[in-house]
């Protein structure tokens, strides 16, 4: 991703989270409105449910610069959001394209489980995260941008990150590029290990 490509992916997301301020919003909200779940690797929904559009099953094919790649499990990986909350919003995602909790198997179940811990530790490490929104959305209804692959969501959060978006929302800073933070993460994420 260039500078030009970051402008208008901020600039596409700065207008956004501008044109969906309904009221006297807040950053909470901001964060989990369903129709704000976004997507990697693409500028909207995939044609269909199969996995050949999916972006999650299209991710782990690519290198790990060039996918947003974090981390790859045995059974699930860790990737940027194209479009963060914040910044070093990661997904956790199965490999397999399985849309509902319950069809995790219990080696997914327990990779996912300790990738999300392992992200927290590092995104802690790496920015000093001081608390995270967890959470994935089950269903279209539930706000899920891709229902048809599972994916959980980690986001840091700062004292005082989203005060001040109501009223400044066209200027979010997110102060990294997100293929250096990628490079930031997952070096940590090498380190943790040893
Ligand atoms: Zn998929």
């Amino acid at each position: 991703m260039d500078l030009t490509d970051a402008t208008a992916a901020s600039d596409a997301q700065a207008s956004d989270a501008a044109s969906d301020l309904p009221g006297a919003p807040d950053g909470f909200g901001r964060l989990w409105t369903p129709h704000r779940m976004v997507y990697i690797q693409g500028e909207g929904k995939p044609a269909d449910s199969t996995s050949g559009s999916c972006p999650f099953c299209l991710a782990p094919g690519r290198s790990d610069e060039d996918g947003l790649i974090v981390a790859r499990g045995e059974s699930a990986f860790v990737v940027m959001n194209l479009f963060p909350y914040n910044g070093g919003h990661l997904l956790v995602c199965p490999y397999r394209h399985v849309s509902d909790y319950t069809e995790l198997d219990d080696a997914e179940t327990a990779e996912v489980t300790a990738l999300t811990k392992r992200a927290m530790t590092v995104l802690r490490e790496a920015s000093g995260a001081q608390g995270f929104n967890l959470g994935m959305n089950q269903g279209e209804v539930a706000g899920a941008g891709i229902a048809a692959h599972l994916h959980q969501h980690v986001v840091p959060r700062w004292s005082g990150d989203m005060n001040f978006l109501p009223v400044v929302g066209r200027t979010k800073a997110l102060p990294e590029l997100l293929a250096d933070t990628r490079a930031r993460l997952a070096a940590q994420w090498v380190r943790e290990a040893d």
